[in-house]
Parts: structure tokens; sequence; C-alpha cells
């Protein structure tokens, strides 16, 4: 690996900045996420950043079924993402459609429009949630570095997410979240 992509890729993993999509939410998933980001649970401790450019982020997090409305404007965005970039579903809306699924207005979860790293699960999801699904996106880039680089075999890290059922990230109290 070369000096310049063993720098992108440190900066990617030491501080990873983000975008936050709307795909068509009800909100409460992205209230979530700005209370990750904000000083209560403070995301930025992991050296998180948040981004308004597409062009300057490594990490895409969306939020919702993806609606027919967005759905190519998403797919621009992911597009206009420098590589190497990672995309994380939050809430069960954008892991799989959720109460969404088959709306006829809407094309189903993220992954049906752009490759998907971590799915976390949830309605709403929990800032503690997304917290635990960032660190465990950036151990995973970290090992994918590491392997490329030669320094460790290709471990269970590195390898692909499985389906989404098997790649959730569970709530502490075992599954989705209803209400407040
Ligand atoms: S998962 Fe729940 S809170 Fe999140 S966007 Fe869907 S309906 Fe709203």
């Amino acid at each position: 690996m070369d000096l310049i992509k063993k720098a992108i890729a440190w900066g990617s993993r030491k501080s990873p900045w983000v975008i936050h999509f709307n795909a068509g939410a009800c909100n409460g998933c992205d209230i979530e996420v700005v209370d990750a980001l904000t000083p209560r649970f403070d995301l930025e401790r992991a050296g998180v950043i948040k981004q308004g450019s597409p062009r300057h982020a490594d990490v895409l997090i969306v939020t919702g079924a993806v609606t027919l409305q967005v759905r190519d404007r998403l797919v621009q965005i992911y597009e206009q993402m420098p590589s190497p970039k990672f995309v994380i579903a939050v809430g069960a809306c954008a892991c799989s459609g959720g109460i969404f699924n088959g709306c006829y207005c809407v094309s189903g979860g993220v992954n049906t429009v752009i490759p998907v790293d971590a799915y976390v699960p949830g309605c709403a999801v929990r800032p503690e949630t997304l917290i635990a699904a960032v660190t465990k996106l950036l151990d995973k880039v970290e090992a994918q570095t590491a392997a490329a680089d030669g320094q460790l075999p290709p471990g269970p890290e590195a390898e692909p997410t499985p389906a989404p059922a098997a790649a959730a990230i569970t709530d502490q109290d075992g599954g989705e979240r209803h209400g407040k």
C-alpha cells in the first residue's frame, strides 16, 4: 500500500467525516442521529465530524425507507463521495423499508439503491446503538487496512458484511424500540 493510500486509510479510521441523509424518515431516527453527534452522547469523541458536503465525507448515514422521490439523489450523493466510502443504514426503515416496505412510493431499504456496510435496527434507533455501529465499522476498516498492508492475515472482521439480519446490531433490550 503506498503512502497516500495509507494516509487516507489512517484518516478514515482516526477521524471519519460523516454526512447524514434523510431518504424518507419520519424524523424519529434523525433526531437520534443528531443526539449521537451532539454533546450529550458526543460521537465527536471518536473523531467523528459531521460534514455538509458528500465530497468531503467518508461515511454516509442514511435514515428512512428510500422514497422514489429521493432515490436518484441518494445515488448521486453516494457517487460524489470519494473512496474508500462507507454507508450505515440507520433505523428499521433504512434497513429493510420497515413499516413502509411495499408502499407504492418506496424503493425499500437503503441496500436496494446503494451498498450498505452496517445496519442499525430500531424504531427509533438509540444513540448508543449508533455509536456501537460506528465503532464496529471503524474496527472493520482498520482490519481491512491492516490486511491490505500485510500486517495481519484477513480475519473475521475483514470479511464482507453478511445479510442484514445477521449483521444487525440490536438494542440493549434485544430488539426494535417502539416509542421513547
Ligand atoms: S425506523 Fe421508526 S423512527 Fe426511524 S424513520 Fe422509520 S418509523 Fe421513523
